[in-house]
Order: structure tokens, then C-alpha cells, then sequence
């Protein structure tokens, strides 16, 4: 439940969060990293994202999703 509530809100407002964050270009220019295997972040690997000192990203390989739901 909780998990799908995060994709909608990707869905919907990552773009928005990243130009709000001013980390649009960053994305644009494949600079966001999943925080766990650091591969860059893109439209469709794009599983979550979380607060922590700053804005973290996570994709959607199995490892990453099972680091990111181990860390909540
Ligand atoms: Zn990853």
C-alpha cells in the first residue's frame, strides 16, 4: 500500500520535485545516481526517492528496491 503510494507520487511529481530541487539538469545529464549500485537514474528505473542530508534516488533493480526497503 504505502509502496504504491510513493510510484504515484513519482509518477506525478518527479519532474516537478526535480526542477523544484533544482536537480533537473542533473537528471538530464544522467548525473543522479541510485544510491545503492550508482548507476545513473532515468525515467523508467526510477523506483524511489528519499530524504537523507539530501534527496536520494533509488532504481528499480532488485538489489536497490531491496536496499531501499530495508532502510524504512
Ligand atoms: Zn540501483
Amino acid at each position: 500500500m504505502q509502496r504504491k503510494e510513493i510510484s504515484a507520487i513519482i509518477e506525478n511529481d518527479f519532474l516537478q520535485l526535480l526542477k523544484d530541487s533544482n536537480l533537473i539538469e542533473k537528471y538530464q545529464n544522467k548525473e543522479l545516481l541510485c544510491c545503492n549500485c550508482k548507476e545513473p537514474i532515468v525515467e523508467n528505473n526510477i523506483f524511489a526517492m528519499f530524504y537523507e542530508n539530501e534527496l536520494q534516488f533509488c532504481c528499480n533493480k532488485a538489489a536497490c528496491v531491496c536496499f531501499f526497503e530495508k532502510r524504512r
